[in-house]
């Protein structure tokens, strides 16, 4: 701000007046700004030269006029001119250099974009997002697939394009670990391998291209090996069906025979002569004897053309040797009056204690050739029409062996 001055000697020409003008008392200009200067007009000029609101040129030549109170916070805080420091490099700058300086100062610690967590300087920062950053994208040199730095450590351990060598030291050099497994069961050359026949009991071991000479050359041995493995399955084989045959049988001691189909069993009886049908095989317990009934339904002996005959075998059993001998239990035999009212059922009835006389009660040989004993005039064909022993075409004769009815010997 320019002082309010002007050549007063123009408008007061009297010497006296100006005397009088300029011993008159007034207030500094800055008076409104807080200072409190008060005299008469002619030391004004002194004043303000030393009037701290009054302005002056920055010392430092920036062009700038500067309130004497600020000029000491211009020259060190915005002075353009002002020599200053840089706090990351320690170059000295000018206030309006260091402007264009902050922001490229290769000094300047920053974060890494990457977000690594590091602070590296602004010059170090591209070398180090690209060749120590712990987050860069690096890619495996076996798989060439990218992963993020810190994580290819773990990738590599099991990264299937690793190259190993062959556990059995063949001749096929380093191979991508993903494809080991193949190799060995597939490929390897240098890896033993068993016979084919092995199961059936051949030892040769060998490398895989020789397994083929093998075969070739032991065809016949491996025949016989087959055999013996099948001879020995084929008993196998017999052995369980006769287990499984021993439980599926009956062996409760009691055995109801359906013959269906009689009519047609009956003709064929008639004019096939001694046509004998035989029921299942059941044993009279879990342990006891092996029994066959039979039936003629045209006769046999006796009875024949006139009578139905039946009879029981006795059967060579798996425990024949644990038994009594001769077979004493009473054995009966019954022909169901299949009637729709059981109360007036009445049924063919016969039964026998053995003769142990009779051979056919002695312990059966192993080609079971002995005739049944029973009745060959058990009933007659006449009372067979009677009543309803058959009914849908269907007979059941029940044989029952009681050995409550042991007869000592
Ligand atoms: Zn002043
Ligand atoms: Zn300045
Ligand atoms: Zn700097
Ligand atoms: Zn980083
Ligand atoms: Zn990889
Ligand atoms: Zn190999
Ligand atoms: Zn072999």
């Amino acid at each position: 701000m320019e002082p309010y001055f002007s050549p007063l000697s123009q408008i007061y020409p009297e010497p006296d007046s100006e005397k009088t003008i300029m011993g008159s008392v007034v207030y500094c200009i800055h008076h409104k700004d807080g200072c409190k200067w008060s005299d008469e007009l002619r030391k004004l000029k002194a004043h303000l030269n030393v009037c701290k609101h009054d302005t002056a040129a920055c010392s430092n030549g920036c062009g700038a006029q500067i309130p004497r109170v600020l000029m000491e916070d211009h020259l060190k805080y915005t002075c353009p001119e002002r020599r200053t420091r840089c706090e990351f490099c320690g170059q000295d700058f000018t206030g309006h250099t260091l402007e264009n300086h902050v922001g490229s100062c290769g000094y300047e610690p920053l974060y890494c974009e990457n977000k690594c967590g590091l602070k590296v300087q602004r010059r170090h920062l591209s070398p180090h997002k690209s060749n120590d950053c712990a987050k860069r994208l690096v890619g495996c040199r076996y798989c060439s697939k990218e992963f993020v730095a810190d994580t290819l450590p773990a990738h590599v351990t099991k990264c299937g394009r690793v190259p190993v060598t062959c556990p059995n030291h063949c001749e096929s050099g380093l191979l991508a670990r993903e494809d080991l497994d193949g190799h060995l069961k597939d490929h390897c050359p240098s890896l033993l391998v068993n016979c084919t026949f092995r199961e059936a009991g051949c030892r040769f071991k060998g490398l895989r291209h020789s397994l083929d000479k093998h075969l070739d050359e032991s065809t016949k041995s491996h025949l016989n090996l087959m055999c013996t493995v099948v001879n020995k399955q084929q008993h196998q084989i017999s052995s369980l069906k006769s287990a499984l045959q021993r439980l599926s049988l009956n062996q409760t001691g009691t055995l109801v025979w359906k013959i269906s189909d009689y009519s047609s069993k009956m003709s064929e009886a008639k004019t096939k002569e001694g046509m004998e049908l035989v029921s299942p095989p059941f044993y009279t317990s879990q342990y006891g004897y092996k029994l066959q009934a039979s039936i003629f339904l045209n006769g046999n002996g006796a009875g024949e053309g006139t009578h139905v005959s039946v009879y029981i075998k006795i059967l060579p059993g798996e425990y024949d040797a644990l038994l009594r001998w001769p077979f004493a239990h009473s054995v009966s035999f019954t022909l169901f009056d299949q009637t729709s009212v059981p109360e007036k059922a009445c049924n063919i009835v016969e039964s026998f204690i053995p003769d142990p006389t009779w051979k056919n009660f002695q312990r059966p040989s192993k080609e079971p050739d002995s005739l049944g004993f029973g009745f060959p005039r058990f009933a007659s064909h006449e009372v067979l029409k009677k009543r309803h022993f058959i009914k849908d075409n269907t007979l059941f004769l029940r044989v029952k062996v009681d050995p409550s009815k042991i007869v000592a010997v």
